[in-house]
């Protein structure tokens, strides 16, 4: 018997079973894939993502493995420049992109080291159900037999199509439907630093360096173009370059080879899902998943995890009942993202609203307001920093915007 059982070990399974487990919690933690192993994912981490790793020993780690220190952001949208680096949060004044088949080997091995029970290859079949309550779980490892585990809690942190939240029946809600799907791979030779560009054709791309010398370079367009980008992956992959950015596609065709496939990847819907019930709960991208454009997937595991280990040990320890540590762990979560969440999804239609390209025009014209941007972006600043009404006020008066441009909702 367990107290933890957690399915899925990635960015959200193996914090919460390190933490739980460094609390003195028994953690079995399962997982259907093997490590090292990659993932359908780039891999942009905030700097408050990279706050956490920090805290938990595990940034070091990240950095040994050669992954590079990003300390200029270059973004633009819609012809709109950002430029510049967020202050420091708990110290970190730099950005880390490691590929997740580095990082997800560093989560997993802290969780082992932490002292979780570790299955790799196993598969989650089922759920255990006893007087309405989840208390285990059941699958296989490889082509091994049927097995079973009990625990007191059950987490899902296994992703989009999560076969916990299946079996429990959890709900979706606040669905949007995806703006987009992309295409990214890595290239060698090219020296570029971070850049995030939206262009005025629904058309994104993204590079930063990340292990192995290597350059990811992503592209994003709405789901309209999808049928026309199939025909011709490779030619429509540099006409987005082309589009938004010119040099940058001279510049990948005379220096940049690329070294690996092109990776397809179309977006599933924008949603949150009911995350808790009697002994189980969800985190990650099983319980509230938005577009990766924001870069906010993997910072948000981190965060949610440890909001979840700390509201389990709450529950195991008895400070209040697991039922309702696991309610609040949701009733904050959803809560804190909520900004987060409506700023995604509006910007990944790569559109600029009239409210979007008012205030992001006025924020451009200075950089102490850049930085301040940069730093919600970074997850170290509060959004009513910039867009409460008076903070817009001065934000207008700074950049000389005229009374009847401003604006002061997202219409
Ligand atoms: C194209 C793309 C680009 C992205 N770029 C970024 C970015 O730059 N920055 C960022 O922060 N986020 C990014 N994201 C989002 C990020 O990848 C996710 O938010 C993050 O991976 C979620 O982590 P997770 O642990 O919840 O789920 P996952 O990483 O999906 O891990 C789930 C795990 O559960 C396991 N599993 C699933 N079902 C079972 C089962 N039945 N039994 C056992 N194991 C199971 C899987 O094998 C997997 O290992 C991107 C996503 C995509 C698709």
């Amino acid at each position: 018997m367990f107290d933890v059982i957690v399915v899925g070990a990635r960015c959200a399974g193996s914090p919460v079973a390190m933490l739980l487990a460094r609390r003195g919690h028994r953690v079995l933690m399962v997982d259907r894939s093997s490590f090292p192993s990659d993932a359908v994912s780039t891999h942009y981490i905030h700097q408050s993502g990279l706050a956490r790793l920090q805290a938990w020993g595990l940034l070091d780690e990240v950095i040994d493995a050669k992954t590079p220190a990003i300390r200029t952001m270059n973004y633009a949208n819609h012809g709109i420049p950002l430029v510049g680096f967020a202050d420091p949060i708990d110290g970190i004044d730099a950005v880390y992109c490691p590929r997740r088949v580095v990082l997800d080997e560093i989560l997993v091995n802290a969780a082992r080291r932490a002292g979780v029970e570790v299955l790799e290859q196993f598969t989650v079949s089922d759920l255990v159900f006893a007087d309405g309550r989840v208390v285990g779980i059941r699958g296989r490892e490889g082509d091994g037999p049927d097995r079973e585990f009990r625990a007191s809690v059950v987490v899902g942190a296994d992703g989009f199509h999560s076969t916990v939240a299946r079996k429990v029946g959890a709900e979706l809600y606040n669905v949007r439907p995806a703006a987009g799907f992309t295409y990214y791979s890595y290239y060698s030779g090219l020296d570029w630093g971070l850049h995030h560009k939206t262009g005025f054709h629904e058309q994104w791309y993204g590079t930063w360096p990340t292990n192995d010398d290597l350059n990811m370079v992503a592209v994003i367009c709405t789901r309209r173009q999808l049928k026309e980008f199939r025909q011709d992956p490779e030619a429509r992959f540099l006409a987005v370059l082309d589009d938004v950015e010119p040099e940058m596609a001279q510049q990948l065709r005379d220096q940049g080879r690329r070294e690996e496939p092109l990776r397809p990847m179309r977006y599933p819907d924008n949603y949150y899902r009911q995350s808790h019930g009697p002994g189980w709960a969800l985190v990650g991208d099983a319980g509230y998943h938005k577009d990766p454009i924001t870069g906010w997937g993997m910072t948000d595991a981190f965060l949610h995890g440890e909001l979840l280990a700390d509201r389990i040990h709450e529950g195991l320890s008895g400070a209040r009942t697991m039922d309702d540590a696991l309610a609040d762990y949701v009733k904050v979560r959803d809560e804190e993202t909520a900004p987060v969440y409506d700023y995604t999804t509006s910007v990944a239609e790569l559109t600029l609203t009239p409210y979007l390209e008012t205030v992001l025009g006025a924020i451009s014209t200075s950089q102490e307001w850049t930085t301040k941007m940069l730093g919600i972006i970074a997850g170290g600043v509060e959004g009513y920093e910039i867009f409460a009404p008076d903070n817009l006020d001065r934000l207008y008066d700074d950049a000389g915007v005229p009374q009847h441009k401003r604006i002061y909702e997202p219409s």
